[in-house]
């Protein structure tokens, strides 16, 4: 059964984390949800961007979102220029401008949007534009009924080191290294799991783990963390890059995917992802 609320506001806020280096952020509710997820989108209104948010719209009004997740490429080609690029408002303030889409976005990023100035997207000059917009690398939202575990996944992938092509991506908040940089991330993700006693316990990344689409498997997260999430009984895993939407079980384990990297160009989509009790 689906059941959606309404919040008369989106409240959350940084906590310490407790068990993990992650940042905690709590979205309040009564024990039930409705989310909607979009990634790959930032194009200004084209490709599709408006017709997909007018739909967006329509959709969040029927089921009564609570909040939006973003899995990144927020903003195309090559993310923002910094916290003054106007293209934050072209491609999204000014395009999800729905009643119901007036609510709390929790956005990661994407590969486009580390060809930009990564700091512009995670600083709070932002949200002084547009309240709706959080963007963090990688932290955990609690609500009632579901944990979500939001996880930074670009600098997984090998290709974007060993073959930029002509792009340049903007790696310096990786500190003090790539690899501890991801063994951290790695190893909070898996004490925080771990601990989590949420009754759904969902995962959202850019990149795919497993995908029929373009991009196909992400070989380094199926290797460094499909492990994890699957010693953790992780529900769902919840991605963007691949611009299709798919959703994928096994009959091995309980863990599903879903990519949902529809934001813009391609038409028919529903990117509504309502949680059923259980
Ligand atoms: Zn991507």
């Amino acid at each position: 059964m689906r059941v959606a609320v309404v919040l008369s506001s989106a409240v959350w806020f940084m906590a310490a984390a407790a068990v993990a280096e992650l940042p905690r952020l709590e979205h309040s509710g009564d024990g039930s949800l409705a989310v909607l997820v979009v990634g790959d989108w930032g194009r200004k209104g084209a490709y599709n961007q408006t017709q997909v948010a007018t739909q967006m719209g329509v959709t969040a009004e029927a089921v009564k979102i609570d909040f939006v997740i973003s899995t990144g490429d927020n903003f195309y080609d090559d993310g923002l220029t910094g916290v003054d690029d106007p293209n934050f408002y072209h491609s999204f303030a000014d395009i999800y401008t729905a009643p119901s889409l007036q609510k709390q976005w929790y956005n990661v990023l994407g590969n486009h949007d580390y060809r930009g100035n990564v700091e512009a997207q995670l600083s709070t000059t932002l949200q002084e534009k547009d309240p709706r917009w959080l963007c963090i690398r990688s932290f955990i939202l609690d609500t009632k009924l579901a944990e979500f575990f939001f996880v930074d996944t670009t600098p997984f992938s090998d290709k974007y080191f060993t073959d930029p092509e002509d792009h340049v991506y903007d790696w310096s908040g990786l500190l003090p290294d790539r690899a501890t940089y991801l063994s951290n991330l790695l190893a909070d993700l898996d004490s925080a799991l771990r601990s989590s006693k949420a009754r759904w316990k969902i995962v959202v990344g850019h990149h795919t783990i497993k995908s029929a689409g373009h991009h196909g498997n992400t070989v380094e997260l199926e290797a460094q963390l499909l492990p994890i999430l699957e010693a953790h009984d992780v529900d769902l895993y919840v991605n963007g890059h691949d611009h299709c939407l798919e959703h994928i079980s096994s009959s091995r384990t309980k863990l599903s995917f879903s990519p949902v990297g529809q934001g813009r160009k391609r038409g028919k989509v529903t990117l509504a992802h309502g949680i059923p009790r259980r």
